[in-house]
C-alpha cells in the first residue's frame, strides 16, 4: 500500500512533545508563543496567532475584518470547502469566480469583473502550493478598497521574489493537518502585520477574553480555537525542518515529472514560474480534455486496486449541495473549474516517497490509461 500522504515525524518531534507532557502547561504555556514567533519570523510578518485548525483561522480572519451578513467576498470554487465555509459561518456571501486553467488559481480579471458595491474582500487560495498572482490581486484590492484574506493553508514556504505566500494580504492563514507540508496533528496559524487585527484574533480564539483582563472577563463573543502546547511543540519542531521538507517534496515532484513525462493523455503540473519557489502540498495530474469524468474515476479505481492511494482533488465547492441550494449555483456556472475537477488525479505524495514507489505508481497509471484507450 502506498499512501496518498504521510506526515514526517522524527525523534526530535517526539522528544519535543514528550517534554511538554512532563510540564503542567499543556495549554496556554510557553510553547504556543514560541511556535508563533518562529512562524512569524519564517514567513516575515509582524504577528502570528496559533489556532486549532486552518478553518478556525479563516473563520477568525473573517470576523476580525468585520465582515457581516450581506457582505460579499470574491473567492474560488476550486478549493477545499473551508475557504468558502468560513464566509457562510458569518452569513457573508461567497461570490465565486472561475480559475486560470494553467495555475488552477483564481483569475484576477474575473475577480475584478465580479466586484460590486457590496464586495468587501477577496479570498484567494494558493491551490496545491502554487502562488496566486498577488501583485494583480493587491492592485485590484487597492483600486476598490477591499481587504485580502490569503488562504495559504496549502502553501507554507511558497515564495515569489522571496516574499512568502500568506504575507501579502491584510491577513493570511496556514494549516497543519497531517497531510500538509508540516503538521501539528490539527492546527493552524493566522499571520498579519496589523497589530489591532492580531490582538482581536488572540481574543477571539480565547473565548473573547481581552489579552490583559481576568480569566472570567469576556468583552466580546469568542471561541475556543486555541492550539495546545502539545501541538505547538510539535509545530515548532516541524517548522525547524520545513526547508528540508520542501526540498524533499520538490525531489518527489521531479521524480514524477521524469517517470510520467512521456505518458500520452496526461498533463503534469508545471514547475515554478519566474521568481517562484513552490512548496508543494500535493501532486495532482490531469487527464486530457478527451477523457470524461467516468474515465478519471475508472483510473482512480484501478490505482486503488493496485494499492495506490489517490483522490479527485477537488470537487467544486459551488456544486456541494448546501452551497448550490443556498446560492442557486449549478453545473455549468464555472466551466474551467468543472472541467479541471472532472479530470484530476492526486497521486501519492510525501517527503519520503521513494523512486521505487514513484515507478510503481507510474506503472499502474500507464496500465490504467492503456485500458481506457
Ligand atoms: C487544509 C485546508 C484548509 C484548512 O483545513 P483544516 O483541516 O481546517 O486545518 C483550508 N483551506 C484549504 C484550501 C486547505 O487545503
Amino acid at each position: 500500500m502506498i499512501p496518498l500522504s504521510r506526515p514526517d515525524i522524527d525523534d526530535a518531534d517526539r522528544r519535543a512533545v514528550e517534554a511538554v507532557l512532563r510540564t503542567p502547561s499543556l495549554s496556554l504555556g510557553p510553547a504556543g508563543p514560541a511556535f508563533e514567533t518562529a512562524l512569524s519570523n519564517y514567513v516575515g510578518t509582524r504577528h502570528a496567532v496559533a489556532v486549532n485548525s486552518g478553518t478556525s483561522g479563516l473563520h477568525l480572519a473573517v470576523i476580525a475584518l468585520g465582515l457581516a451578513p450581506g457582505d460579499e467576498v470574491i473567492t474560488t470554487p476550486f478549493s477545499f470547502v473551508a475557504s468558502a465555509n468560513c464566509l457562510l459561518f458569518e452569513k457573508v456571501r461567497p461570490v465565486f469566480v472561475d480559475i486560470d486553467p494553467a495555475t488552477l488559481n483564481i483569475d484576477p480579471a474575473a475577480v475584478e469583473a465580479a466586484v460590486t458595491p457590496r464586495t468587501r474582500a477577496i479570498l484567494p487560495v494558493h491551490v496545491f502550493g502554487r502562488p496566486c498572482d498577488m501583485a494583480a490581486l493587491c492592485a485590484i484590492a487597492e483600486r476598490h478598497d477591499l481587504a485580502i484574506i490569503e488562504d495559504a493553508c496549502e502553501a507554507l514556504g511558497t515564495t515569489v521574489g522571496g516574499r512568502h505566500a500568506g504575507s501579502s494580504g491584510r491577513v493570511g492563514v496556514f494549516a497543519f493537518y497531517p497531510n500538509k507540508q508540516m503538521t501539528t496533528g490539527e492546527g493552524g496559524m493566522i499571520v498579519t502585520d496589523d497589530d489591532a487585527l492580531a490582538r482581536l484574533c488572540r481574543s477571539l480564539r480565547n473565548q473573547g477574553r481581552a489579552t490583559d483582563d481576568g480569566w472570567l472577563q469576556h468583552p466580546r463573543l469568542g471561541f475556543n480555537y486555541r492550539l495546545s502546547d502539545i501541538a505547538s511543540a510539535l509545530g515548532l519542531s516541524q517548522l525547524g525542518r520545513i526547508e528540508t521538507f520542501i526540498t524533499a517534496r520538490q525531489r518527489v515532484f521531479d521524480l514524477y515529472a521524469e517517470a510520467l513525462g512521456d505518458v500520452a493523455g496526461l498533463r503534469l503540473p508545471a514547475g515554478p514560474g519566474h521568481d517562484e519557489r513552490i512548496s508543494w502540498f500535493v501532486y495532482v495530474v490531469r487527464l486530457d480534455e478527451t477523457f470524461r469524468r467516468e474515465d478519471r474515476d475508472a483510473v482512480l479505481g484501478a490505482l486503488r486496486e493496485d494499492g495506490i492511494g489517490c483522490r479527485d482533488y477537488f470537487q467544486p465547492i459551488h456544486l456541494q449541495p448546501y452551497m448550490s441550494d443556498q446560492f442557486s449555483l449549478t453545473a455549468g456556472d464555472f466551466p474551467v473549474t468543472e472541467s479541471v475537477a472532472d479530470r484530476t488525479l492526486a497521486l501519492p505524495f510525501h517527503n519520503r516517497l521513494t523512486a521505487g514507489e514513484v515507478a510503481a505508481v507510474a506503472t499502474s497509471l500507464r496500465r490504467a490509461l492503456g485500458r481506457l484507450a
